[in-house]
């Protein structure tokens, strides 16, 4: 089962974030700060890495820089998460080295879909889709494809 560090500075936000992700059949490491977030991801090599933006010690662009320039992390994906909602922060975000984007109130549909696209690509874990009428196609085409 995949392992997910969450990078979050609020208390509540983080106890939310482990709840939807436990929901979801996650484990889940947390940290404080961005400081604590590298020292994290080195001791218990998460799979990915929920990365708050505004944060103490270090920022989430700071944090997600030192993980680029760090040749055994570089390839860790790690997802933004943050309140900010100016126009140009996504654009913003996803050129300083993030695999993914999430905005706050954190939706928990948009966070087991954007887990999935990073951490299950091409192999269909999930095959016990509860589809509601109508629902994706997505899921269809990947079960087709798969026979
Ligand atoms: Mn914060």
């Amino acid at each position: 089962m995949s392992k997910v560090l969450i990078a979050e500075d609020n208390a509540a936000n983080r106890e939310l974030l482990r709840e939807l992700l436990e929901m979801h059949g996650y484990t889940v490491v947390e940290a404080c700060d961005g400081g604590e977030a590298l020292r994290m991801i080195e001791q218990t090599q998460p799979d990915l890495l929920l990365l708050d933006i505004g944060m103490p010690v270090l920022d989430g662009f700071a944090v997600v820089g030192k993980i680029r320039e760090n040749p055994r992390l570089a390839q860790l994906p790690v997802v933004a998460v943050t309140a900010y909602a100016m126009q140009g922060d996504r654009e913003k975000i996803l050129n300083a080295n993030f695999d993914g984007y999430l905005s706050k109130p954190i939706n928990s549909q948009s966070l087991a879909e954007e887990l999935d696209r990073l951490l299950n690509k091409g192999t269909d874990q999930d095959v016990s889709q509860s589809q509601a009428p109508g629902g994706q196609p997505s899921g269809k085409a990947r079960a087709a494809r798969e026979g």
